[in-house]
């Protein structure tokens, strides 16, 4: 490996809302993409630092990109970080963007069901350790998503989904009920890049939480 290669960075990105939010902010720490990735095809981006390259991919693999290494740097929404549930990495800092909570829902104006409850959710990891921890016996429904459908359409009784303003929610005739996490766009490291690359992660760590202050 050559002195050049060992300080290369690869940040992996969230796309879709989160990247519209966290692109400002790293422009604001000083690393910008040199392309458009709204307009360009391409999944990897050279930056205005050299070196430095963001991927942008489904936020669901980003802890996995980071975990194995090919990502030194991640930035994914708490959601996905705790339906992924390992935590092989550090989280070092809270970007306060893109929050939204992670919530149960059910019909409105419909009595709780006896018994067993059907819950359709995407996050099937965090809901069974939820209601674990209630002590109720449910069964997961793993849908990829139009989760409001699902209890309108017998699938299942309540979901537990990701809400902001409650308007998707409200507009399929469901209400929130019980609160499960606040979630917002973290931003881990690779544990051995920490180490390894400190040099060039700390900085590039340090500005993006002067860029997070700054905004608040
Ligand atoms: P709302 O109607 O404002 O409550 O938005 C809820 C819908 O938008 C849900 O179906 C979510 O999938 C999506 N959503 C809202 N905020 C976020 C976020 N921060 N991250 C991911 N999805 C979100």
């Amino acid at each position: 490996m050559t002195a050049t290669n060992y300080q290369k960075i690869v940040i992996a990105l969230t796309k879709g809302r989160i990247l519209d939010e966290v692109l400002p902010l790293f422009q604001q720490a000083g690393i910008a993409p040199l392309e458009d990735i709204h307009v360009s095809r391409k999944l990897i981006f050279d930056t205005t630092v050299p070196g430095v390259q963001i991927m942008v991919i489904r936020g669901s693999d980003v802890p996995t990109y980071v975990e194995f290494g090919s990502a030194d740097i991640g930035v994914v929404g708490k959601d996905l970080l705790m339906e992924h549930g390992s935590e092989d990495f550090y989280e070092p800092l809270d970007l306060h963007l893109a929050k939204c909570r992670l919530m149960t829902a059910a019909p409105v104006g419909v009595a709780p069901v006896q018994g067993r409850v059907k819950v359709a959710t995407k996050f099937a990891n965090i809901t069974k350790r939820y209601f674990a921890e209630q002590g109720a016996q449910i069964d997961v429904i793993k849908l990829n998503g139009a989760l409001e459908l699902a209890p309108s359409m017998g699938l299942a009784d309540i979901i537990v989904d990701i809400v902001d303003s409650g308007n998707t929610l409200k507009a399929n005739g469901l209400e929130p009920l019980a609160l499960i996490a606040h979630i917002s766009s973290r931003v881990i490291v690779n544990k051995a890049a920490m180490k390894m690359k400190h040099a060039v992660i700390n900085p590039l760590l340090q500005r993006l939480a002067e860029a997070v202050e700054a905004k608040k």
